[in-house]
């Protein structure tokens, strides 16, 4: 296992360290720049979902107003 290195002080840690020995910051902490990136994946996540229930909401609108129109029909030739 290599060793790790501290993201805020640059120390190396023994592998297998949940904290700096020198400075004290968790190691698994990212840097600015990775947490940035992640957040933006999250946030692009996100927005793929909600484009998901958009077509779904429109699917199921569509699929609904067909069916009304059917019933309408329907009631309309009896
Ligand atoms: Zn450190």
């Amino acid at each position: 296992m290599p060793s790790v290195r501290c993201a805020a002080c640059g120390a190396e840690n023994p592998p297998g360290s949940q904290f700096c020995a020198t400075c004290a910051r968790r190691l698994d902490d990212q840097t600015g720049e990775s947490v940035a990136r992640r957040r933006a994946t999250a946030v692009a996540a996100q927005t793929t979902s909600i484009r998901w229930v958009a077509v779904l909401a429109a699917g199921a609108a569509t699929v609904l107003i067909v069916v009304i129109v059917v019933v309408l029909v329907a009631f309309v030739i009896h």
